[in-house]
């Protein structure tokens, strides 16, 4: 896995970095790589930085008493540049009451001077490690362009065996679709409408044959959020209304060593 990036900045006119530096050293011995940009920059410097070194969070330090303005001053210049995804947390000498402000200003958590560089980077392994949400547990289904679902489906239901579960028509995609379910997953059967169908333009070029795989999701928008973030193109930017009213993106091939990809989240949550 890629070593998680940390930017250590202090904002403002304090002279002193004793302390960002330990944690500099802390959190490089707990494995990660720490970008620190040392004394007094703007919010504006730090947020560049960030971006710039593509970290995965930023601490911020300040011994000022300026944290008040500074550290939410960082927020915004991260969201202004597009890149609010990138979380903020802060330490140094803070007192206890201004905690909830800076909450509230978009601070993810301050880190007081009783905490251990243990609980830190704990804290950082959390906040950057996928979600629960963010993991993709099956195969939804794997698409298949026919230029005849009536002509295929013996094979299927005959020969294979399998049991066709249902067909419909996608107005999004001009397809109509028939579902086979196949254990936990199902093949999605594919068949043109008409000639500005894609599958119409995927058979002219390919001939018939697997189009697509589409896996299982939670959150569809988190997933393209994240995904988008980490550099992974999407064939359609909004997700749209798929088969069984699930909600669908494609990410596009490029980004996906050759495979086209679609991201399913089922109707009505977790169905299985
Ligand atoms: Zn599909």
């Amino acid at each position: 896995m890629a070593k998680i990036r940390v930017l250590i900045a202090k904002p403002g006119l304090d002279g002193h970095d004793r302390g960002a530096l330990v944690i500099s050293q802390g959190l490089r011995d707990h494995g990660m790589e720490v970008v620190y940009t040392g004394l007094r920059q703007s919010p504006a410097q730090i947020a560049k930085a960030a971006i710039q070194e593509d970290v995965d969070v930023v601490g911020l330090s300040s011994l000022s008493g300026a944290h008040r303005t500074l550290f939410p001053k960082v927020v915004e210049e991260l969201k202004a540049a597009n890149a609010s995804d990138i979380p903020v947390i802060g330490g140094g000498v803070i007192p206890a009451e201004d905690i909830p402000f800076l909450v509230e200003q978009g601070v993810k958590k301050i880190f007081t001077s009783g905490s251990s560089i243990e609980d830190l980077a704990n804290y950082i392994i959390d906040l950057v490690s996928p979600t629960e949400k963010e993991i993709t547990k099956k195969i939804s289904h794997i698409g298949i362009a026919v230029k005849s679902i009536e002509q295929s489906l013996p094979f299927y239901i005959k020969k294979l065996g399998l049991k066709l579960e249902g067909m419909e028509e996608v107005e999004s995609e001009n397809v109509k679709v028939a579902f086979l379910k196949i254990g936990e997953s199902r093949f999605e059967l594919l068949e043109p409408t008409d000639d500005t169908s894609p599958i119409y333009k995927f058979i002219e070029k390919k001939g018939e044959g697997i189009h697509h795989i589409a896996l299982d999701v939670d959150d569809i928008e988190l997933r393209m959020r994240n995904l988008s973030k980490n550099g992974i193109q999407f064939i359609n930017a909004e997700p749209k209304t798929g088969a069984h009213q699930s909600t669908i993106a494609f990410i596009h091939p490029k980004s996906a060593h050759g495979v086209l990809f679609e991201l399913c989240e089922e109707a009505g949550g977790d169905q299985t």
